[in-house]
């Protein structure tokens, strides 16, 4: 599990960073629920605080700072993740974006939307701190200049931006564009009996 410290830290970050302000657009040729705005983060650093979100600390493959699993509502972070450090937030921006549409309970949907969304929301995240992209796949070349335009303002994305991220991403993991993905909700039911069980010791 994540120390208190580090938990803290990573709902303060998401409650209150100025660059997550500027995380606000709508993909609406993938669905109307694909919406993201600064306070949807606000709601996953609260089920967090509360451990509806598990918070876990380990080895990730070379390259990956955080990962979410939605099936076990678990938000992994690399063994010397810094909430301080540009590139850790954006790693952890990225997993926090699939985490919200985990707690949307959205079922079974396209996984290239969802990481449209979680790719835009990280380059937005590091373009507002004038950083450069996590790396050089075709996904991230493609999502930055989409991300300079949501800065300045831009709600709607187009239907022809998104299907460049989508498929940039396919590309990037040598993915099926038709992978589906599921999230199905935060499993509420078992966490909040957990506190019970240890009251009765
Ligand atoms: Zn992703």
């Amino acid at each position: 599990m994540a120390d208190d410290k580090l938990r803290s830290g990573v709902v303060k970050f998401l409650k209150t960073d100025l660059g997550i302000r500027k995380i606000n657009f709508a993909l609406p040729s993938a669905g109307s629920v694909f919406r993201l705005w600064p306070d949807a983060y606000k709601g996953v650093g609260e089920a967090i605080s509360t451990e509806q979100i598990r918070l876990v600390q380990k080895q990730l493959p070379a390259g990956v700072g955080a990962q979410y699993d939605p099936g076990l509502d678990t938000l992994r972070l690399r063994i010397g993740f810094d909430i301080n450090n540009k590139r850790d937030q954006a790693f952890l921006v990225h997993e926090c974006t699939h985490a919200f549409f985990d707690i949307k309970n959205l079922g079974q949907h396209l996984k290239s939307s969802d990481e449209a969304a979680a790719y835009l929301a990280e380059a937005i995240l590091l373009e507002a701190g004038s950083q450069p992209p996590l790396g050089t796949e075709q996904v991230r070349q493609v999502s930055h200049p989409i991300a300079k335009t949501v800065i300045k303002g831009q709600y709607w994305i187009s239907d022809s931006d998104f299907k460049a991220l989508s498929a940039a991403w396919a590309r990037s993991e040598g993915a099926d564009p038709k992978t589906m993905f599921n999230s199905n909700g935060l499993n509420t039911l078992s966490r909040s009996a957990r506190p019970l069980i240890e009251l009765t010791k």
